[in-house]
């Protein structure tokens, strides 16, 4: 696939140059041939020659070169006094930050201070290491992310299976024969921790195999129409469903750990749980039939390579962490885990956390509670929903400085309205990202970063949940060595928590301490290789991971092995060392070295799943979506990828709409018990009765942003509808997704 949606420059004779690179917008990863004249970026397409990606790439990829020169984007830091935003040099800038955090922390500690992380800092190779140095080089306890509004509940069910929250098994896409997806869209989002590129024309080759994919889901997405069958499910009851699939492979006889017989604990209290969830029982709650349910679990057990995939919509939902523990207890009931075709375990050719961690033992939660609502933590961070009120209320502990990195969570948090209520609140806001949006408008500083084209780029993170060993890093394209890069934005901000006066801080220093802590964990001797080959920052930290990889060269142990500069000069296109192997020996960080499937915490869960099925389903809930030109919140304010009909509607049901009186193209109210927004009505079948959908990470019609082509195409923040208790309770993630709305025609 190739697109071309930048205007060529006007004919010169310039010099034409090349350039590959990866594009950082999302898990696909897919390879770019980029062409610049000049400063100019005149065309993308996908890159034939790449390993990986073979050419693919969609139309936000083929968008980079706007992304790179608009116009909005924020280029030189910027410090607010009142209304009035002020350029000033990076010197001031820093100063600034300093003038506002130092009091705060001397005065009430450097808990008074946090931060939060937004998604695209997993795409960015500067933010994507040093986010944790931020929090690490002051000490800084508790950190926000938008981890607890779209995965938690999967890092949970690894954490309490497999004893490491990263070690995710993903699906075996390309050599699948049975492909179940549940709550994940890759025909708008591509895969999400799950990195394979053209996922739907792996759904083809699927067929052309003879195999099947199904997509269960409430709305018949883009992938579903894809796919070979659609299960139009209600929202919230993917764990039930699931557990009536394992009471069939029990009654029936189906139980078969293949490969991991006698490596798996748990199975008899988990078929005992299940004995609740029948076809029979779940199949109204579900709005599948019994006979179907009973017919997949069939499916499934007699597939030699099959996998259940369950994401996003399975993660944000009221019981995302016992939907998310399902998918991987039916893939090993069936042995479809740790198998080719089946759930397997990344082994990437770039060393990431779930390859260092060392931890065996019970997974902890609630070490600490949050001030106001007493949420527990859990794997170190708490519900994002209760940011707002530990600013907005007084008292001992308030937090009184945040630190937002590449995050909008004024358009993304759940029950985001009273954020934005919240955020001027705080003393101090130092917001690191590349555009005045809804949230950095509330900032005392704002610090921009490098285009994504001004610096080098790998997915460190991202090539840990990829469905083949390979790896490709990125030069930059127009490299910048008049501005700061994001790492060193972060370091010098930690630096100033710690107490250190702005003018005096020593990145590179700093950099050296926390390159030797990463090496230690790698088991490498940080003296000797702490100067390798002058690399500074994320180079330094990628050339560690490659070197203690399996396909590294261990710094000298394995002659011929791959290096940061062997990657760089010799494999353009990147490198690829084949398929997934089976691996559980190496993954398991379990305390009994097993995997093990049944945990109170998971299993406590059950009765108010019970509670739910139970429920009376007479009115509406509201679902999320995502298009394929979108990014949650940060691609609207390209034209080429707005431009056209508006996208940001409601969709319901044409049963609905007749119940409700609603008229295509005209205007609806939803209300939910934390707010009430309007939209424009969009009837389809695509969604199912009692099911209405809007798409997140709209709203920009918020005064004092920057995002002109953004404010035309404003949307509504559909996040302003979910409340803030309603969340995953064993995880804390929120449910943005299956929230009981109502909706009239206005
Ligand atoms: S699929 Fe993802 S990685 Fe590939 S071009 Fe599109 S946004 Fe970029």
């Amino acid at each position: 696939m190739s697109l071309d949606t930048t205007p060529p420059l006007a004919e010169t004779d310039v010099a034409v140059r090349t350039h590959h690179r990866t594009c950082p917008l999302c898990e696909a990863m897919c390879g770019l041939e980029i062409l610049t004249v000049g400063d100019q970026v005149t065309r993308v397409r996908g890159d034939r020659n790449d390993v990986w990606s073979k050419g693919y790439l969609c139309p936000k990829g083929a968008a980079l070169g706007h992304l790179h020169h608009d116009l909005d984007r924020v280029r030189v830091p910027m410090v607010r006094e009142g209304e009035i935003w002020r350029e000033v040099t990076w010197d001031e800038a820093f100063a600034r930050c300093e003038e506002l955090l130092a009091p705060i922390v001397h005065e009430h500690g450097i808990r008074a201070v946090t931060a939060y992380i937004g998604n695209p800092a997993v795409h960015n190779y500067s933010l994507s290491r040093y986010t944790g140095a931020l929090a690490a080089i002051p000490r800084m306890p508790v950190i926000w992310s938008a981890g607890t509004v779209d995965q938690w509940p999967k890092n949970l069910a690894c954490a309490e299976m497999f004893g490491n929250a990263w070690a995710i098994p993903i699906p075996d896409v390309p050599r699948t024969d049975l492909f179940i997806v549940m709550g994940a869209n890759p025909h708008a989002s591509q895969g999400s921790l799950l990195s394979c590129p053209d996922l739907l024309g792996e759904i083809d080759r699927i067929r052309e195999r003879g195999g099947r994919t199904i997509v269960i889901d409430p709305r018949r997405t883009g992938t579903a129409e894809r796919a070979e069958e659609w299960l139009p499910i209600y929202p919230g009851t993917d764990a039930a469903f699931l557990l009536a699939i394992v009471n069939v492979l029990d009654v029936d006889d189906l139980v078969d750990l293949g490969t991991l017989d006698g490596r798996v604990r748990g199975v008899e209290e988990v078929l005992d749980a299940a004995r609740a969830f029948t076809p029979e029982g779940v199949a109204d709650a579900c709005g599948i039939s019994s006979e179907r349910i009973r017919r997949l679990a069939h499916e499934i057990a007699s597939t030699p390579r099959a996998v259940v995939y369950g994401r996003i919509g399975l993660c944000n939902q009221q019981f995302g962490t016992l939907a998310s523990w399902a998918v991987d207890v039916v893939n090993v009931l069936t042995g479809h885990l740790d198998v080719e075709g089946g759930a397997m375990f990344p082994r990437p050719a770039i060393a990431t956390l779930s390859s260092t961690a060392r931890r065996r033992g019970p997974v902890r939660v609630g070490r600490w509670h949050t001030r106001v609502r007493k949420a527990p933590e859990v794997l170190g961070q708490a519900p994002l929903s209760c940011l707002a009120e530990e600013i907005a209320t007084p008292g001992e502990g308030r937090v009184r400085a945040l630190i937002t990195i590449a995050g909008n969570p004024v358009l993304s948090a759940p029950d985001a309205g009273r954020l934005d209520e919240a955020l001027p609140m705080l003393d101090a806001m130092i917001s690191v990202d590349n555009f005045l949006n809804e949230t950095s408008r509330h900032a005392h500083v704002i610090l921009p970063g490098l285009s994504s084209l001004e610096q080098p780029h790998c997915d460190e993170a991202l090539w840990g949940f990829a469905v083949r060993s390979a790896v490709r890093w990125s030069p930059a394209i127009f490299p910048r060595n008049d501005r700061p890069a994001e790492w060193e934005i972060l370091i010098r901000l930690g630096a100033i928590l710690a107490g250190t006066a702005a003018a005096d801080v020593d990145v590179a220093a700093l950099d050296d301490v926390l390159f030797a802590d990463r090496a230690t964990r790698h088991g490498v001797v940080a003296a000797d290789v702490i100067d390798t080959g002058g690399l500074r920052g994320p180079d330094r930290f990628a050339d560690l991971a490659i070197r203690s990889s399996p396909w590294g060269d261990g710094y000298g142990a394995r002659p011929g092995g791959l290096t940061l500069d062997k990657l760089r000069t010799e494999h353009p296109h990147g490198v690829d060392f084949g398929p997934m192997t089976p691996r559980i020996d190496e993954i398991l960080r379990t305390a009994s070295g097993d995997v093990e499937l049944a945990h109170d915490l998971i299993l406590d869960d059950l009765p108010r799943l019970h509670e739910f099925i139970a429920r009376d389903r007479a009115g509406l809930v509201l679902i999320g979506r995502r298009h394929v030109r979108s990014n949650n919140s940060w691609m609207h304010n390209i034209s080429v990828l707005v431009k056209g009909r508006d996208r940001c509607t409601l969709v319901v049901n044409p049963h609905d709409a007749v119940a409700l009186g609603l008229i295509d193209g005209r205007r609806a109210r939803v209300t939910s018990e934390a707010a009430s927004i309007e939209a424009t009505v969009e009837i389809s079948d695509e969604i199912r009765p009692g099911v209405v959908s809007l798409p997140h990470g709209w709203g920009h019609d918020k005064a004092g942003t920057r995002l002109s082509i953004a404010r035309e195409h404003a949307g509504v923040n559909a996040n302003l509808l979910a409340p803030a208790h309603l969340l995953d309770v064993p995880s804390g993630n929120a449910a943005v997704n299956g929230i009981p709305v109502e909706v009239c025609a206005i």
